[in-house]
């Protein structure tokens, strides 16, 4: 039987543990959906997990990644970018093949016309849907003469189409050391500190949505049909749904409830850097694809105004570490990382190593684009861990797993699958319909307060604002 939102909301109350972007989305999205929701998390303010930099609409940055698990991010991006309509870094990705990397651009082709296609289909059925651009610029191949014409043109300052974003990169970078073409996808950036922002405003008109920061569940319980949260100051509480949200440490309630789970973790960096002699020109993403874990792993450079530049290199000296992917055992459903990584995690690192790792992620962008050597490290690195369920490392769509009738954990391994976690809950537990509760366009007020709110989230982390304004 259909049950209706008066059912649904008929005093059940629904606890998250863990605010990051899963907590916090599903907690928004289930309040809009008129439920009673309480979401505890340890830290002072949401959204302040490990980062989150691409929306991965698509999957182009992972070449190991199933055609389904593309499409899948594709479409999840597409809902996530409707329900937070302000957090959107509107730029494209460029995705280059370096010369001494063994793959082929060739290979990237059918992948990239099977989301072309499908991103055209669901702008068909809704043209709500179109957020990533025109269908038919989803992607566009690029080779060396045409980049080498683009390379004799002034960077604009707002650049209007794909020809205008690609010119500093044409300018800068070494084009004899990759292979063509080059392909430019409609993936954007995802501003974390603006999620953060979202989520805390949009509660403020929600008497249904109870934000406690501050508060680490000590301890779940299960009572009757029920759960009891048991708080750090010995407190307790008792509620009739528990969504396990915390994101790498999600396996610590899995062992207290006694629940058998699968799981990896994987704690990894990213570095903020300035490029101060460029600082007004606007650029794509850049992917220099390259095997994962080896000197010539992945490099990225994410842009944000001001000339600030986020970086990876998927190399053991920039972004991944030793001992840096852990797996679940038999006895514990929660992967221990080593204590050098855990005392990272909770309490800072060395400006030393900081710096030292900051640079190595210079230099390695710097052999495909050799004047960004003059980029500095700007300050606090952007890292974390997260888990990723089962036992496949390269796994990137994930969302939730139910255990029993009322308690379920959210598994993302991206950011944007967080909102269909929260509609397979709606739906399983409430028998809701799939709503999406869109926005569909934010006022220029409510864009303005997201920005501010979201600049003081990013200065009061130790992040230069510049990360929380829209690119
Ligand atoms: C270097 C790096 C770069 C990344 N880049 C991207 C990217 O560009 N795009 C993307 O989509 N994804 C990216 N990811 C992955 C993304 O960061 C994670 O998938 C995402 O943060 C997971 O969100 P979550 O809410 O599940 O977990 P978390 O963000 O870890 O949130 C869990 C929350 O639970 C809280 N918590 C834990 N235990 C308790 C407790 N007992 N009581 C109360 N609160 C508790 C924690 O404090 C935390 O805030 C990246 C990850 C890394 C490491």
């Amino acid at each position: 039987m259909k049950k209706d939102l008066a059912v649904a909301t008929s005093g059940k109350r629904v606890a998250i543990i863990g605010g990051g972007v899963a907590g916090s989305t599903v907690a928004l999205y289930l309040a809009k959906q008129g439920l009673n929701v309480a979401l505890f998390e340890k830290n002072s303010s949401l959204v302040s997990g490990p980062p989150i930099c691409h929306l991965h609409a698509g999957g182009n940055l992972y070449r190991e990644l199933s055609q389904q698990q593309c499409l899948d991010l594709l479409v999840q991006s597409i809902d996530f970018v409707k329900f937070f309509p302000a957090t959107v870094n509107k730029r494209p990705t460029v995705i280059a093949i370096p010369n001494n990397d063994n793959g082929t651009p060739e290979s990237l082709l059918p992948r990239l016309e099977l989301l072309q296609k499908s991103y055209q289909s669901l702008v068909e059925a809704d043209s709500a849907n179109e957020v990533l651009g025109d269908p038919a610029d989803y992607f566009h191949e690029y080779y060396y003469e045409q980049l080498k014409t683009l390379a004799l043109l002034e960077v604009p300052r707002k650049p209007s189409s794909i020809d205008e974003w690609l010119i500093p990169f044409a300018k800068h970078t070494d084009l004899s050391k990759l292979k063509y073409p080059v392909y430019v996808v409609q993936e954007y950036g995802l501003s974390l500190f603006r999620v953060a922002a979202s989520v805390e405003l949009a509660a403020l008109k929600l008497a249904n949505l109870d934000i406690k920061t501050g508060h680490c569940i000590k301890h779940v319980s299960r009572v009757g049909e029920g759960y009891t949260l048991q708080f750090e100051n010995g407190h307790e509480d008792n509620f009739d749904f528990v969504i396990n949200a915390c994101g790498f440490r999600t396996g610590v309630i899995d062992d207290q409830l006694h629940l058998a789970r699968e799981r990896l973790v994987e704690f990894k960096a990213a570095y903020v850097t300035q490029w101060q002699s460029y600082k007004n020109e606007k650029w794509p993403e850049v992917i220099f694809h390259g095997k994962r874990g080896t000197p010539q792993g992945m490099a990225q450079l994410t842009p944000y105004p001001g000339g600030y530049f986020q970086l990876h290199g998927m190399t053991m000296n920039i972004t991944l570490f030793d001992e840096g992917l852990v797996q679940s055992t038999s006895k514990s459903a929660q992967p221990q990382l080593p204590s050098n990584l855990i005392a990272k995690v909770d309490k800072g690192w060395s400006l030393e190593v900081q710096t030292q790792r900051a640079c190595n992620a210079i230099q390695h962008l710097s052999q495909f684009i050799p004047c960004f050597e003059t980029a500095e490290p700007a300050g606090t690195p952007l890292y974390g861990a997260q888990q990723i369920p089962g036992n496949d490392p390269s796994l990137r769509a994930a969302d939730v797993s139910f255990e029993g009738e009322h308690y379920a954990r959210l598994e993302i391994v991206k950011a944007s699958s967080a909102l269909l976690a929260g509609k397979k809950i709606a739906k399983q537990w409430f028998d809701l319909k799939d709503s999406t509760l869109n926005q569909t366009e934010s006022t220029k007020e409510e864009v303005r307060a997201i920005e501010s709110l979201a600049k003081q989230i990013a200065v009061s982390r130790g992040y230069p604002e510049e990360l929380a304004i829209a690119y």
